[in-house]
């Protein structure tokens, strides 16, 4: 049987198999334990209004534009065949025009643009490919106890993909983790967990009509997941703290009164507002409803904690 929301899988060797990356990041000590090699899949089946990593939302591929980084040599449009992109004015007058209305999210501009002021956002890659670049540090996985994390957008929504990749990993002795936000069909989690070692997943709000306005989907899934997969297998489950959302002693008393009773929580962290994403949201033409807000600090972040340490296990907050 093949998941739901899967990319085409036609070959037969799970190696060729092809999914739609936005990174393979190297060193990574963010991402679970040790050193770690994440692979950020693009695609997501929430939409949480201050997502850190907008590029990840869509699965196709997007155009990003940093005209700070332009030097003007009218190359992009040259090669832009749609009209999104043109010359407009002559000689010295000229300049640099962007239609995004027009613009197709070809990359034809981004293969052409040598300062990185057109960059595209998600590219194909095989299996292979992306194996590759994770073996290439399997001393650092075996020195830190670290390993790869497969991350998005939303790990789940390129299922098939990801399982290929973990269990790559796994016939290399590579330790496996996912980051999920625990909403796909549970018969895709399934078919994960005998490739995983680890799970990292949200839960983003307790309230279901509170995720419903802020994420898009309800969390009745979410939560009857959580439930079912630290039942089988190590988790480590996290909350964003977003201003105005979930920001109350309140809310993460909730949250903390619903891990107290789960199994296998390596620990519960609090991951305070990181306004990091900003600049992204420009270079996608997107509005940040989040813009300019500021990380929880002094007695704010003492009392999350302390509403977070209600869980009864481990309590990091980052
Ligand atoms: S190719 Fe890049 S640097 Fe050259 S004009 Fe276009 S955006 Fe600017
Ligand atoms: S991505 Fe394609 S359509 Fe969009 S501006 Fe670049 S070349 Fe034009």
């Amino acid at each position: 049987m093949n998941f739901p929301n899967t990319l085409s899988h036609k070959g037969g060797i799970i190696s060729n198999m092809r999914g739609i990356v936005t990174e393979v990041m190297r060193f990574s000590l963010r991402d679970g334990p040790g050193i770690r090699t994440t692979v950020f899949l693009k695609g997501c089946n929430m939409a949480c209004k201050w997502c850190h990593n907008p590029e990840t939302l869509s699965l196709a591929p997007q155009l990003m534009t940093y005209p700070e980084r332009c030097i003007f040599c009218f190359n992009c449009a040259h090669a832009c065949k749609h009209g999104a992109t043109v010359t407009e004015g002559f000689g010295a007058a000229a300049r640099l025009a962007f239609y995004k209305e027009k613009c197709v999210d070809c990359g034809a501009c981004a293969d052409v643009c040598y300062t990185g002021a057109r960059v595209m956002s998600g590219k194909e890659m095989s299996v292979d490919e992306v194996m590759a670049e994770v073996l290439q540090d399997t001393n650092y996985y075996r020195n830190s106890e670290g390993g790869i994390t497969v991350s998005g957008g939303e790990a789940t929504v390129q299922p098939e993909f990801t399982l290929a990749i973990l269990e790559a990993c796994k016939k290399a002795g590579i330790p496996t983790a996912i980051e999920t936000n625990m909403y796909a069909d549970w018969s895709v989690f399934e078919r994960l967990i005998p490739a995983l070692d680890l799970v990292m997943l949200d839960i983003k709000l307790f309230d279901d009509e509170a995720h419903r306005k802020w994420v898009g989907v309800g969390n009745g899934r979410v939560l009857e997941n959580v439930k079912k997969i630290t039942a089988r297998l190590p988790t480590i489950i996290r909350t964003p703290v977003i201003p105005g959302v979930n920001d109350s002693a309140e809310e993460i008393g909730k949250i903390a009164s619903f891990v107290k009773d789960l199994d296998n929580v390596e620990y519960y962290e609090l991951l305070l507002y990181n306004p990091l994403g900003e600049s992204k949201y420009q270079a996608l033409g997107m509005e940040n409803p989040f813009a300019g807000q500021k990380p929880q600090t002094g007695a704010e972040r003492d009392a999350l904690t302390k509403a977070a340490e209600a869980c009864g296990k481990t309590v990091k907050v980052s």
